[in-house]
């Protein structure tokens, strides 16, 4: 019997699996997939393995203490990359924005193309991002769920602080009075779809997500964004946690209120302790006993899902390691997104060279280049042809050849296959409105001793460092809790 049964070895899952190990709980993980790393999985084309889900890597001060809580570095487990410059935007009008590693880079590519008052204003909104992230960090993000008593005892200091996050404002207004220029509106206008959600009715409170990439940085990780879910599978073996794949949890039993186990392959493994790593929806809709799925909240708006390709790309010179290729109305893609529903038909197109950003190989002249575009989670209207609008975009920006081939692609409705009851969205649910926060699910569930929560659906919400971050506090929670207690009898 393991004192603890977490259920999907997703970053959530593994990083839960590393603190509790690393304090002496003995713990077994039940995988679903034929691999770990839920949705920062990887697909093997023509010998190159090639990422299929996150590119990109921020706060990486929480992935290292997840290691070192084993007695290990982040730096010791991967190694990090820092391609320059790290984005270039392309606007229909022709202009190009560089973001680099210094900020001060990043301002001098705005004052090149737009000019220095365009700069300055780009400036005053980081400075307003800084702010917001300095002053929610620790109540929204790296401590327990937010609940208006937590929130209040936090004091008059902390209060202060936090009635100037722009809460009550949308994130479009926010950026609109501090930025005059169209692409640069658009610009920070995309870091709302970091995590699935409108910019249009997200709280002005997201403009810190523009911090932490362009103001605290953001990296690749040499041989690919899986290699950090390869590293925290192997320290999690180390400390003896045991991970079992192609073993979905069938269900989960519960008596008296509390946990006593979970089902797989129709035999009952005991436990006092669960840490569900799948979707809270899958939790309650496959997982749970009809007359506990009411302890679960689902009804949070799912984030925005997406379609994903990976072209076998000619090699260029003027090939960045991550690009974004904007429409003529980068706006209407909101409306079209949230409003409408449906797959924008003039879509942003967002490219990873993952060459360039995590050292992939190539495939001789050809190289693997991810390819994004935004879609509505399901129940959506399917474009059927998902590929098409991206390569158009992209030919016409000159960022591709015509003849440069779609060697891999999935659509939201397969995500959805894969990852069930997620609706093919990516990040768990959106943060569209100022209560979002206080609607997430918490890490512990309250009314089902010894349930616990840890993955994008749940605090502090999704994208690798919060489910991360989400690992742990779900850690620490069932390490405070009696449920150890209780499997030890
Ligand atoms: C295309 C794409 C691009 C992204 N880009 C970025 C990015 O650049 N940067 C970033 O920070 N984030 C990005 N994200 C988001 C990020 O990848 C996710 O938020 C994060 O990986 C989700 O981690 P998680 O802990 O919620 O677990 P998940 O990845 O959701 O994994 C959950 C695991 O649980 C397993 N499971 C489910 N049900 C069961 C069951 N019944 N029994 C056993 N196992 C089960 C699943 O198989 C899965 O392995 C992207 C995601 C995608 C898909």
């Amino acid at each position: 019997m393991s004192d603890v049964i977490i259920i999907g070895a997703g970053f959530g899952g593994l990083a839960a699996a590393i603190e509790l190990a690393a304090s002496g709980r003995s713990v077994t993980v039940f995988e679903a997939g034929p691999r770990v790393g839920g949705k920062a999985d990887e697909v093997v084309i023509d010998g190159v393995a090639c990422d299929t889900g996150p590119t990109l890597l921020t706060l990486p001060e929480i992935a290292n203490r997840v290691f070192q809580s084993a007695g290990t570095t982040l730096a010791a487990e991967v190694q990090l990359v820092r391609p320059e410059p790290a984005f270039r935007y392309h606007f229909p009008d022709g202009a190009v924005i560089d973001v680099h590693h210094a900020l001060e880079d990043t301002l001098e590519s705005i004052r090149a193309g737009l000019g220095e008052r365009a700069a300055a204003q780009f400036a005053k909104h980081l400075e307003r991002a800084r702010r917001i992230w300095e002053a929610t960090a620790d109540a929204f993000v790296l401590g327990p769920a937010p609940t208006p008593g937590r929130v209040l005892g936090l004091g008059p200091r902390a209060w202060w602080s936090l009635s100037r996050i722009d809460a009550h404002r949308t994130l479009w207004d926010v950026i609109c009075e501090d930025v005059e220029d169209e692409r640069l509106r658009w610009l920070l206008a995309r870091y709302a779809t970091y995590n699935g959600s409108d910019v249009r009715t997200a709280p002005g409170t997201l403009a810190c997500i523009a911090w932490v990439e362009l103001g605290l940085g953001a990296w690749g990780i040499h041989g690919g964004m899986h290699t950090l879910a390869q590293a925290l599978a192997r320290t999690a073996k180390q400390l003896g946690v045991q991970i079992h794949l192609n073993h979905p949890v069938e269900g989960i039993e519960i008596r008296h209120g509390s946990v006593t186990g979970v089902q797989v392959a129709g035999k009952t493994h005991a436990t006092g302790a669960v840490v569900c790593n799948a979707d809270v929806a899958h939790l309650a809709e496959a997982l749970l006993p009809t007359k506990a799925r009411q302890a679960v909240r689902t009804d949070a708006p799912k984030s925005t899902s997406g379609w994903v390709g990976i072209l076998k790309a000619k090699k260029r010179d003027d090939r960045v390691a991550h690009e974004v290729v904007f429409p003529p109305n980068y706006l209407n893609e909101f409306a079209e997104l949230f409003d409408r529903r449906r797959t924008p038909v003039e879509p942003a197109v967002y490219t990873c060279a993952l060459g360039r950003a995590h050292g992939r190989p190539s495939w001789g002249d050809t190289e693997p280049v991810f390819t994004m575009i935004n879609a509505p989670a399901l129940p959506a209207e399917d474009p059927g042809d998902w590929a098409r609008a991206a390569r158009q975009r992209l030919v016409a920006a000159g960022r591709i050849d015509r003849d440069d081939t779609l060697a891999w692609s999935r659509n939201p409705r397969e995500l959805e296959q894969q990852y069930p009851h997620t609706g093919g969205a990516i990040y768990g649910a959106a943060s569209s409105s100022a209560m979002s926060a206080f609607r997430r699910p918490a890490n512990r569930v309250s009314g089902i001793e010894g349930l616990f929560l840890a993955g994008g659906s749940a605090h502090p919400g999704g994208g690798v460092p919060l489910c991360l971050q989400s690992g742990r506090q779900a850690a620490q929670e069932l390490l405070a809790s009696t449920a150890v207690t209780r499997a030890a009898k």
